[in-house]
């Protein structure tokens, strides 16, 4: 996919607000470390996100803004914190902190129209390809089911599997989740266009 350009937008924390938007927003979601850093600067063709940090620090929602080919509209891509390394009352909520919880479950008093928030056409969540059935990502999957959210999963890092264990593994991972699973490699472009294409549906662009 060509992309004009490719911008990281800003960070938002507990207390402040999204920034208003009038492009579709999706949402990543994984494990801490599952590689949605390196995925997100794959999709950009350019370092707009920081991979490779410490499991776990990044408490924050990062934004970032892909401008697509000509004609082909805007993205946001809405990278939240990585779960899996819940601290605190936090293993009660799936190992989801707040901060994730309150951008898919706004305040009930806040009204669609009210500036601050645009609901996510979609989310991503990624699972590691080595690593399926894990709790954590089941419970991922329940819980964005139970949100009507539309979804797409994907197994990163499949560049690690070799062809038979990656198959197998992709359908342990199917067989887990309960939905088709996308494999990708962002270090080496696998499974990228493929990708794209479900990007693309579930922004509706
Ligand atoms: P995040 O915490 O989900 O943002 O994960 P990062 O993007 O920071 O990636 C975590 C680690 O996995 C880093 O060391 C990456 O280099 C590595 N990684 C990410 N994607 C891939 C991939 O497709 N293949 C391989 N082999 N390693 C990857």
């Amino acid at each position: 996919m060509k992309i004009q350009t490719a911008e990281f937008v800003t960070s938002v924390g507990l207390g402040s607000r999204l920034p208003v938007a009038h492009v579709p927003q999706i949402a990543f979601v994984g494990r801490s470390n599952v590689g949605k850093s390196t995925l997100i600067n794959a999709l950009a063709h350019r370092k707009i996100a920081r991979a490779g940090g410490a499991p776990g620090t990044t408490r924050l929602l990062n934004v970032y803004r892909l401008q697509l080919a000509k004609h082909r509209g805007a993205l946001l891509l809405i990278d939240l914190p990585g779960y899996g390394y819940a601290r605190g009352g936090e293993a009660a909520n799936h190992g989801f902190d707040r901060l994730t919880r309150r951008y898919f479950q706004p305040d009930p008093h806040e009204t669609p129209d009210r500036p601050g928030r645009t609901a996510p056409a979609g989310a991503i969540l990624l699972v590691d390809a080595r690593h399926p059935g894990l709790a954590t990502d089941c419970d991922a999957v329940a819980w964005l089911s139970e949100l009507r959210l539309p979804m797409v999963v994907a197994a990163t890092k499949v560049d690690r599997l070799k062809a038979s264990a990656r198959r197998a593994a992709l359908k342990a991972h199917e067989l887990a989740l309960g939905r088709t699973v996308l494999p990708i490699s962002a270090k080496l472009g696998d499974g990228l266009p493929a990708f794209w294409t479900a990007l693309l549906e579930l922004a509706g662009l």
